[in-house]
């Protein structure tokens, strides 16, 4: 064999090689004709050979975006280096099946691609080699991984019985308002709330009685308040209602309407109607607090006044 067949023969076999290969491998030139598309291309999409080589990349592949690949050609040719892009940057590029059983609602395969100028004998960069690395066993292990993590977040955050906040990440989002304060000096109100005879409650409906008022408290309480109020369960049978962007004004009037609807609303238990009240302290941020505890103790002392008037009341202590 002389020099010419030797390598003629190597690089057949070189070739032969890339077929087989279980990642995908598309070379393209210059005008973005395909040069190079391998079997694990051709099983994966259906496009066979013939129909792929000598043409545009993007007649072959219309699905794939154009304008954001040819800007990754164009970086790979201008600073000559290899580009990769994730399937966290973008889930695939090019659009192929899955054959896994179909366990979420993606079924196509996510994609690493890593995107390679070639150099000729010259040191021209005249051909650009595209590597398709199938990840979709490793993206969903990460995302269902992930999700799990954002539930058992969530979970650790809600109180079972009421279904709002718990006191930790009540208290904690407080604390994080209360620093913003000093930057965005937006007024808002701390409503610390208590049920009134809630022990008379148990005694007479039994602990199931007293959960049952727990219950509907929870869902009064989601009900009637913004998205952006950060409502939760300090204690026992103690809320704290955390009000954005809002006057004490603001703050009484929707404090009445609580009330209100609570009186209109029937809370049952084996068949039983219970009827209770709220005591209310509130309190506006001020920045003659140290932290957010300081919050939180004036608004206590307003709850306890409420308390020795009488219950069934609001009482407003702001600093000044
Ligand atoms: P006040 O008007 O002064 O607030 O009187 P109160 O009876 O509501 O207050 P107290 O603090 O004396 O009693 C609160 C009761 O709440 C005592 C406790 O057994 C009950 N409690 C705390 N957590 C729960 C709970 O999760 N479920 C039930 N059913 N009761 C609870
Ligand atoms: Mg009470
Ligand atoms: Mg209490």
């Amino acid at each position: 064999m002389d020099t010419l067949t030797q390598s003629n023969f190597a690089s057949t076999q070189q070739l032969e090689l890339l077929q087989f290969l279980d990642i995908g491998l598309i070379v393209i030139d210059t005008h973005l004709n395909i040069k190079l598309w391998n079997g694990f291309m051709i099983n994966h999409t259906a496009v066979e050979s013939q129909d792929a080589l000598n043409h545009n990349l993007f007649s072959v592949c219309p699905d794939t975006p154009e304008d954001y690949l040819r800007s990754k050609f164009r970086s790979v040719t201008t600073l000559q280096s290899s580009l990769t892009i994730t399937w966290q940057q973008r889930p695939y590029l090019f659009k192929m099946d899955s054959y896994r059983p179909i366990t979420s609602s993606a079924e196509f395969m996510y994609q690493n691609i890593r995107i390679m100028p070639l150099m000729n004998a010259n040191a021209e960069i005249d051909h650009i080699a595209i590597v398709i690395y199938d990840v979709t066993d490793a993206a969903r292990a990460q995302i269902s991984f992930k999700e799990n993590n954002d539930k058992l977040k969530q979970a650790s955050r809600i109180d079972q019985l009421t279904k709002i906040y718990n006191r930790g990440y009540w208290e904690k989002s407080l604390e994080a308002e209360f620093k913003r304060f000093s930057r965005n000096r937006s007024v808002s109100v701390l409503i610390m709330l208590d049920i009134d005879h809630f022990k008379k409650v148990n005694d007479t409906y039994g602990h199931q009685g007293g959960d049952a008022v727990l219950r509907t408290m929870g869902k009064l309480l989601l009900s009637l308040y913004r998205d952006t109020d950060i409502i939760g369960r300090y204690g026992g049978e103690e809320f704290g209602i955390l009000l954005l962007d809002t006057s004490t004004t603001q703050a009484l009037a929707l404090v009445e309407n609580l009330s209100k609807v609570l009186k209109e609303s029937e809370i049952t238990h084996d068949g039983k109607k219970i009827e209770i009240t709220l005591s209310y302290g509130l309190t506006e941020i001020s920045d003659k607090f140290k932290s957010h505890d300081q919050w939180i103790d004036m608004a206590d002392k307003a709850l306890y006044q409420s308390k020795q008037n009488g219950r069934n009341r609001a009482t407003v202590l702001n600093c000044d």
